[in-house]
């Protein structure tokens, strides 16, 4: 009996492992090569634009993006952690945030290229899936609809890492789709979602920038035809950034294109991968129909990049470099856990700091995995306790800023992750502005007093 216990037990764990895959995610990675340690705190990066970088070390500084020494670390970091992912997801924004004045076709591209070859010379065998973000391009964000040498030349730079059919259509509208690994039944969809940004001048005015719209409408259909599970990523995101009131990306037809195409094809997107906000958070995607039921996450991955920003509105937004591993189920591609690691970047420069593990998803919210289900019992925890939220909105700046987030952060980051459509977003905020939330000690005080009175009966 117990040999056969043995064997099940076995044949079990075999199974459970099996059909666990990892993969890794990076993004905004916006290598300053103008950082250096200079006396005048002012010149220490172009990208700080004359902010003082009072803290600079060899690892950056919260006002500058990423020196080169910064980016080999995570990489390596990726390598140490996780050497041989199932594939790695590089979700662009590539160069410093500096005036189009200060960069050029060629910088972006001598950028580019330097980057590709250090996750190439670190990861030789892994497949690599990378989108464009709005800042790699000369002018930033105005990624145009039809082909031209910065499409051309990094689809060259990535020309290993594609199909030569993802090729075709990239140096086209920067944007591909291929089997996930090769693998019948499994897809990758990589957009360019650039196009529908506001800032974009290029694509002002039309209908479906690069026919973008249509063709994905188009290969999600087959992937439904054809039983493929399909993951999505991309740079810039749908809905609104958590930081800033009322702040979307997109243009309002684009948002709610985006939005519908979700809700049309729902049942074959088992994932979305995004970055641009710099930030940990996510999006929550429902159905159309009521009663609404969670239909798909989006997941918004923090930036290697430190870089305070500049936005208007808000306060001290910075954070610490970001990296992260996704773990998935290699046979329905559910996602199961997320794991974020990063740097402290004040440890670091003060020589005590290495990469290390910030949280795991489904351990910090108490979820059994990071499927739409539980991605919405996470947000209706954050939502209804002060302790989750507070949790959360650590995260969200990869531990960097640890203030209190107060009942006006709680609405922007609630409502910024239940809601991608603009009208829906706008009710939220008012709806939000009137609930009410969960201290943080009361309930686990509750649940210590009653397990100690079961104990002592
Ligand atoms: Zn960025
Ligand atoms: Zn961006």
């Amino acid at each position: 009996m117990s040999v056969v216990k043995l064997l099940l037990s076995y044949l079990l764990f075999k199974e459970a492992h099996a059909l666990s895959g990892n993969f890794w995610h990076i993004t905004d990675l916006h290598w300053d090569d103008t950082f250096n340690l200079s006396d005048d705190p002012e010149l220490v990066c172009n990208s700080s634009g004359r902010r003082p970088a009072t803290n600079a070390g060899k690892y950056g500084d919260y006002v500058c993006d990423s020196p080169l020494h910064l980016i080999i670390s995570s990489v390596n970091a990726m390598k140490d952690i996780l050497p041989d992912p199932d594939f790695i997801v590089w979700t662009g924004d590539n160069t410093p945030h500096v005036p189009d004045k200060d960069m050029g076709e060629e910088r972006v591209l001598y950028i580019m290229s330097n980057l590709t070859h250090i996750i190439k010379q670190v990861f030789p065998h892994t497949k690599v899936y990378t989108a464009l973000g709005n800042h790699d391009y000369h002018q930033k964000n105005q990624l145009p609809t039809f082909t031209n040498n910065i499409y051309n030349q990094t689809a060259e730079m990535w020309k290993d890492w594609l199909d030569p059919e993802s090729q075709e259509t990239f140096r086209k509208g920067g944007f591909y789709t291929e089997k996930l690994l090769s693998r019948t039944g499994f897809r990758m969809l990589v957009l360019n979602t650039n196009l529908y940004y506001d800032q974009n001048r290029e694509t002002l005015g039309m209908d479906d920038p690069a026919g973008q719209l249509q063709w994905a409408d188009r290969v999600l259909t087959e992937a439904a035809n054809n039983k493929e599970k399909v993951y999505i990523i991309g740079h810039v995101p749908p809905g609104f950034f958590e930081k800033k009131r009322s702040k979307p990306w997109f243009r309002s037809e684009f948002n709610k294109e985006y939005l519908d195409l979700i809700q049309r094809h729902h049942s074959v997107i088992l994932g979305q991968f995004f970055g641009h906000h710099h930030t940990d958070s996510f999006r929550m995607f429902y159905s159309s129909e009521e009663p609404r039921s969670p239909i798909s996450a989006m997941f918004l991955s923090p930036g290697v990049t430190p870089w305070k920003t500049t936005l208007p509105g808000v306060e001290d937004g910075a954070n610490n470099p970001g990296i992260r591993v996704f773990e998935y189920d290699t046979e329905t591609l559910l996602v199961k856990d997320v794991v974020t690691y990063y740097l402290n970047l004040t440890r670091a420069n003060g020589a005590r700091g290495r990469w290390e593990k910030e949280y795991r998803l489904t351990e910090s919210f108490r979820v059994p995995d990071a499927s739409p289900a539980s991605m919405h019992q996470v947000l209706e925890r954050i939502a209804n306790s002060q302790c989750h939220l507070q949790k959360y909105y650590e995260f969200n700046s990869v531990s960097y800023d640890l203030t209190e987030c107060d009942s006006d952060c709680r609405i922007d980051h609630v409502c910024a992750a239940r809601e991608v459509d603009f009208e829906k977003y706008n009710n939220c905020l008012k709806a939000e502005g009137s609930a009410a939330i969960h201290g943080c000690g009361l309930l686990p005080l509750i649940s210590v007093a009653v397990s100690l009175v079961l104990a002592s009966r």
